[in-house]
């Protein structure tokens, strides 16, 4: 604890944000770093709890209070050294965790919690910018291969640690580049890709090998793969969009959002994009279906675009500001979230549910809504009912459906290997990772179903000891 007193004597200060009118008319990332000396005395602010409850929030199980520590006292190498431990990628969920851990540090309690993401952060751009992230190849070989299929952050954690673990490991990639997600999904303001192919780099000098351009099922037969490896790890995420089946559904200008940001993701890293396959928000009435991150991910990419106007739709009613007696301390609770893309402007509306999409020579034009109320049902579930005499119109002449993805692609990879599923179409899994199929395992989304940056790296972890361990049999 590197100042008893520090939780009582210093605030929380963010990082913050770039202002608002400059940082729309780019990509860059949108947060800022504090110098050392604030960063240092926000980590004085972590009072070294009896019980870390953090440490227990946190997915990968970052032992938080002692790298706090070492940073008040600048030594950002044993931090470092610390945090690597539990985090294979401290750079990816430093930038885009939503810190389950803050609601669930003791000091949340009754003031603001330890800044543990940024503090993260700190310490892996501090060890990187100081040379203490080198490559680490293991000193032998265990004669034992793996491939690992999807390189996402699950892919990586499980690859990065079986091949520290001396193993061979081939990741395969379908895209032509690595991160999944992390490079072709979150928008470059939240996350520079620069910093995928800093770690990416050190990973293949580590002796990781890695080939981009293959989908496992249709270049490459997962039998074959099977026949040339000693165990095989799925990892290609949960990638079937929701769609929304209603009249109008088919007209021009009406997209998932994964569409929208992928192709901005290739448009900032320099790809050329055919005009007619380029999906504008300038100057159009942008509608975002969907209240969620992605969502959110959309409303910051159509207010660099040039938007006219951005409305963001969701089923669900506000969230509260803040925790109520149904989601106690510790917990995670499910808050109103204001992300850096809605203060850059959009209209928000809760309880709506959208009902059609109508235009005109094949295009979207308006969208039609409709106002709803939730009651408590007799068996507690949740009833949604229609107000009537609700409905309202909205212009719309870009629609972009941010409804979250319902499980993993089945069509090739899945449906060759015939593995079980769960009643939720993801991969099932034993305590072991392992699949239906002896010798395959599964990691990260494909298996728990769309989650978060933490849980894939969480889950990659777990795989890779139990692939170790089944190895080593
Ligand atoms: C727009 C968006 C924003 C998000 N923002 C955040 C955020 O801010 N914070 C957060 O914590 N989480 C966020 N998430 C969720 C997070 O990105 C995912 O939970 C995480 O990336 C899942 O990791 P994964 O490795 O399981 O799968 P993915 O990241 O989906 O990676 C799967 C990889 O497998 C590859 N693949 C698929 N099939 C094959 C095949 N047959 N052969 C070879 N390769 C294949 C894919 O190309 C992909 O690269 C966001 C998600 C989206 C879509
Ligand atoms: S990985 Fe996420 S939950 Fe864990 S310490 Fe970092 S910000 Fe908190």
């Amino acid at each position: 604890m590197g100042d008893p007193k520090g939780f009582l004597t210093i605030k929380r200060q963010e990082s913050g944000y770039r202002r608002v009118e400059e940082r729309v008319n780019d990509y860059q990332e949108v947060e800022r770093k504090l110098p050392d000396d604030a960063r240092k005395l926000q980590a004085a602010r972590c009072m070294d709890c009896g019980v870390p409850f953090c440490h227990w929030a946190c997915p990968v199980g970052n032992i938080m209070p002692e790298w706090q520590n070492d940073i008040f006292n600048g030594d950002w190498k044993a931090a470092h050294d610390n945090l690597q431990e539990t985090n294979n990628f401290p750079e990816f969920t430093g930038r885009v965790c939503p810190a389950p851990c803050e609601p669930a540090c003791v000091l949340a309690i009754n003031d603001d919690a330890v800044t543990i993401r940024q503090n993260e952060l700190a310490v892996i751009e501090k060890a990187f910018s100081l040379g203490y992230v080198v490559p680490k190849p293991p000193a032998k070989r265990s004669g034992k291969s793996v491939a690992v299929i999807g390189s996402g952050p699950a892919g990586l954690a499980c690859a990065d640690l079986l091949n520290k673990a001396g193993h061979t490991v081939v990741l395969y990639e379908s895209s032509d580049g690595v991160g999944g997600y992390l490079r072709y999904g979150i928008p470059d303001f939240k996350l520079n890709k620069n910093f995928i192919d800093r770690r990416v780099n050190v990973l293949v000098e580590e002796g990781l090998i890695i080939k981009t351009g293959v989908t496992v099922g249709k270049d490459v037969l997962l039998s074959d793969i099977r026949r040339e490896s000693d165990a095989v790890c799925i990892c290609i995420g949960a990638r079937e969009p929701r769609d929304l089946s209603i009249e109008g559904r088919s007209l021009k200008g009406i997209h998932f959002a994964l569409e929208y940001l992928i192709q901005q993701n290739r448009v900032v890293k320099g790809d050329i994009i055919a005009e007619q396959e380029l999906i504008r928000a300038y100057d159009k009435n942008v509608v975002v279906i969907g209240g969620g991150d992605t969502g959110s991910d959309c409303v910051g990419t159509a207010n660099r675009q040039g938007a006219r106007s951005i409305t963001q739709l969701e089923l669900l009613p506000m969230p509260p500001k803040h925790r109520t007696d149904n989601e106690p301390w510790p917990l995670w609770p499910k808050l109103l979230k204001i992300s850096s893309s809605h203060e850059e402007g959009c209209t928000r509306i809760w309880n709506v549910s959208t009902k059609k999409f109508s235009g005109g020579r094949g295009t979207v034009k308006k969208i039609s809504t409709v106002a709803v109320e939730w009651s408590a049902g007799k068996d507690g579930k949740p009833l949604i009912a229609e107000k009537p005499g609700s409905g309202f119109e909205l212009d719309a002449e870009l629609v972009l459906i941010a409804m979250g993805f319902v499980h993993p692609v089945h069509a090739g990879l899945v449906a060759d290997l015939g593995c079980g599923l769960d009643e939720r179409g993801n991969i099932r899994i034993d305590g072991n990772s392992m699949t239906s199929v002896k010798g395959v395992f599964s990691a990260g989304d494909s298996s728990r179903g769309a989650s978060l940056v933490v849980y894939a790296i969480q889950d990659g972890r777990v795989a890779a000891r139990a692939i170790n361990d089944y190895l080593l049999k």
